[in-house]
């Protein structure tokens, strides 16, 4: 079976590219110039044929990916932006909703053969405001970012646009799946992950260029830019990339997930916990890790929880442990040095 995955050369979607590749799928990635498809084309050319690029230069132009669909049997949606370099709430919506809205009109124009289109959302349109330790699920929807969002407009902090842009795709490509189940001949499924962490194969030009969450990890652990304080108090939940590549090959290949929304999580952490698995390492792969204050967040009570009744149901997701992921980071970054 052939597979559509666009914004190939993203950090997640060439663990995407490369897992459906390990599994035997075909894969056709997107990319937006030519450039951007070189490193991938050397990565995966192991797989011959079975791995191309096509170009769709502007995912916010009508029928943008229409003649990319032709031909696939199953579709990954993994291109929207992900970054803080925004001048207005459009920058990181417009291409978000778009994007979402039209692959999936192009589907259902040209996809006569796409069985199901699979989402990659985030926890980001999950997740609220909350002084009290929480544990979400499915059922929740960031609708305090849109809020936010057409309150302050520009004024409103990139992080909490990209929270809007990333509910507003969301609740988009539900709302077009909706209207359409009726008649088309797929279905979706959305993953919504929390942090994205685990060694990087995509273009990584430098550690200083990094994608937005191992950029953060790299600056946290190995540059230590967080204080003490920071690192024992700011919670989130991660997952590793492989683990996450592994959840968009069972969504398109499970059929309960079909009309699913799943969040993906290996479970909460706090940065101190990061940092104290990384200097736990022997031997070492990188010298003068921060430290912060080693052990403070043990047995600490997360704010920030997710419950994955639903990925353990119907995905039967496993995943990596902390240890493993940020030793494998660390190695990938031992080998950057000297490249920076
Ligand atoms: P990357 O920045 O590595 O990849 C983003 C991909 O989207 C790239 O292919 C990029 O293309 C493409 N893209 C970004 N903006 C545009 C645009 N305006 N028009 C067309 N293509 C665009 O990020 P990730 O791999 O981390 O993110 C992939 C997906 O996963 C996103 O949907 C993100 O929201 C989601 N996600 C990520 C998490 C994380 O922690 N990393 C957590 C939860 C969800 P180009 O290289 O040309 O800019």
């Amino acid at each position: 079976a052939k597979v559509l995955v666009s914004g190939a050369n993203g950090y997640i979607a060439a663990w995407v590219v490369r897992v459906l590749l390990e599994a035997g799928y075909t894969v056709r990635g997107t990319v937006r110039s030519a450039a951007k498809g070189e490193h991938l084309k050397t990565l995966f050319a192991s797989f011959g044929n079975a791995f191309e690029v096509v170009v769709v230069e502007d995912i916010t132009k009508e029928g943008a990916f229409d003649e990319a669909v032709k031909g696939v049997d199953l579709v990954e949606h993994t291109a929207s932006p992900f970054h803080f370099n925004v001048k207005e709430p459009d920058d990181l919506i417009v291409p978000a909703v778009r994007g979402t809205v039209g692959i999936l009109e192009s589907v259902k124009k040209y996809g006569s053969n796409v069985k199901r289109v699979v989402i990659t959302s985030s926890c980001a349109a999950v997740l609220k405001p909350s002084a009290e330790p929480a544990v979400w699920d499915e059922s929740s929807w960031n609708d305090p970012a849109i809020e936010e969002v057409k309150e302050k407009g520009a004024g409103a902090p990139p992080m909490i646009i990209y929270r809007a842009s990333k509910t507003l795709a969301e609740k988009s490509a539900w709302e077009f799946y909706e209207k359409n189940k009726s008649t088309v001949g797929w279905d979706l499924a959305v993953l919504n992950p929390p942090f994205v962490f685990g060694p990087p194969i995509h273009d990584v030009p430098s550690l200083r260029g990094l994608n937005t969450s191992m950029q953060d990890l790299y600056n946290t652990v190995v540059l230590g830019t967080k204080d003490s304080a920071a690192m024992a108090s700011i919670n989130s939940a991660w997952i590793d990339v492989r683990d996450l590549a592994k959840a968009h090959l069972l969504a398109a290949e499970t059929a309960g997930a079909g009309g699913e929304r799943i969040i993906v999580s290996a479970g909460p952490f706090y940065w101190q916990d990061i940092v104290d698995a990384a200097n736990t390492i022997t031997p070492a792969p990188l010298p003068n890790l921060t430290k912060g204050s080693p052990g403070a967040t043990k047995g600490k009570t997360y704010m920030i929880n997710y419950n994955t009744a639903k990925s353990d149901r119907v995905l039967g997701l496993k995943h990596r442990s902390m240890g493993e992921m940020v030793r494998d980071c660390l190695v990938d970054f031992a080998a950057f040095q000297g490249k920076d």
